[in-house]
C-alpha cells in the first residue's frame, strides 16, 4: 500500500466527494484521523505544515503514517500545508510526502508562476502532485495574520494564467474563506467560485478555512465543484477542548493515555462527520 498523491485521488473521486484534508497536529491524533476514514472507507489527506513536520520529524511522521496504511489500507495522500520555503518542500517529497503547496501569493504574480513552477517539476519527476495559491486567504497563515479586510479574493483571470503555465494539480482559492475562523460564518462569494470552477478545468479547486464554513454552504461549495477541503482549527480547538477537561481533573498517578483518549476519539468524530459532509449525495 502507497501512499497516493493528490491527483491520484481527485481522479478516483470524481463526481463523488471533495477529499477532507486534515492537519495533523501531533502524533497522537494520527490514528484516529486515519480510522475515521477507514469506517466510511473514504480517502483522506493529511496535511502538516512544517512546523508540524519538524516537530514531530519528517521520518517519524512518513513511516508512522505508512505503518497505518498498511494497518487499515486507507487511500491516504500526505500533503505539507502552505509553505514557501522551496528547499523544504525537496525534503518533504524526499521524505515520502506524496504533495506539497508552495504558497507564493503573497509575491507579485510572475515570481509566484516562476517559483511554482520549479516546484512542479521538481514534484512531478518524484510523482508528487502540487498545490498552488492565487489571491490571499485571509486570517494567519504560519503565524503571519493577514486581516479579512486584506485578503484579496482570487481574480479568474490570474488563475487561469497560473494554472496554464504552472501546471499545478490543485489550486487554493481566496472566496471569502478565512484560516483559524471559529466564531462566526464566513460569507462565500458563489459567483466568483462558480466562475473559477468553469474556468479551471482539470485542475482541484481547495477550499482553505473550512472551519468557518456552514454545512449548507460548504454542501454547495463541494456541488460546484470544490475537491479538497482544508480542516485544520477545528481539529486544533477540539483537541484543546477535550484535553481541558481530562487534565484539570487528573492527579499526577493518572495515566496519560487516559487523558488523551477522549480527544483522540473527539478527532474521530469530526473526520467523520467532515468527510460525509463533503459527499456528494
Ligand atoms: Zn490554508
Amino acid at each position: 500500500m502507497m501512499l497516493q498523491n493528490l491527483k491520484q485521488l481527485f481522479e478516483d473521486n470524481e463526481g463523488k466527494r471533495a477529499i477532507g484534508a486534515f492537519n495533523v497536529h501531533c502524533l497522537e491524533m494520527l490514528p484516529a484521523m486515519l480510522e475515521g476514514a477507514k469506517d466510511l472507507e473514504a480517502p483522506i489527506i493529511l496535511q502538516t505544515s512544517l512546523g508540524t513536520a519538524e516537530y514531530i520529524g519528517f521520518d517519524l511522521l512518513v513511516s508512522s503514517i505508512e505503518t497505518l496504511v498498511e494497518r487499515l489500507d486507507v487511500d491516504v495522500c500526505l500533503h505539507m500545508d502552505h509553505c514557501k520555503d522551496i528547499e523544504a518542500l525537496k525534503k518533504a517529497i524526499d521524505s515520502g510526502y506524496t504533495s506539497v503547496m508552495y504558497d507564493g501569493s503573497s509575491l507579485p504574480l510572475d515570481e509566484n508562476i516562476k517559483n511554482t513552477k520549479f516546484v512542479v517539476e521538481y514534484a512531478h519527476a518524484n510523482d508528487a502532485s502540487v498545490e498552488g495559491e492565487v489571491g490571499t486567504i485571509g486570517g494567519a497563515e504560519e503565524g503571519v495574520v493577514v486581516s479579512e479586510e486584506d485578503a484579496i479574493y482570487t481574480d479568474p483571470a490570474d488563475a487561469y494564467k497560473f494554472v496554464r503555465e504552472t501546471g499545478v494539480d490543485a489550486i487554493a482559492v481566496a472566496i471569502g474563506t478565512t484560516h483559524g475562523q471559529y466564531k462566526s460564518k464566513a460569507k462565500i462569494n458563489f459567483e466568483l467560485l462558480e466562475k473559477l470552477s468553469s474556468n479551471l478545468k482539470g485542475v482541484g479547486l481547495v477550499l482553505h478555512g473550512g472551519t468557518g464554513v456552514s454545512d449548507e454552504d460548504m454542501r454547495r461549495c463541494v456541488a460546484n465543484g470544490m475537491k479538497k477541503v482544508n480542516v485544520g482549527t477545528e481539529l486544533n480547538k477540539s483537541y484543546i477542548e477535550e484535553v481541558n477537561k481530562t487534565f484539570s481533573t487528573a492527579t499526577p498517578l493518572t495515566s496519560l493515555r487516559k487523558l488523551l483518549l477522549p480527544a483522540n476519539n473527539r478527532i474521530k468524530d469530526i473526520v467523520m462527520e467532515k468527510t460525509e459532509l463533503f459527499q456528494l449525495k
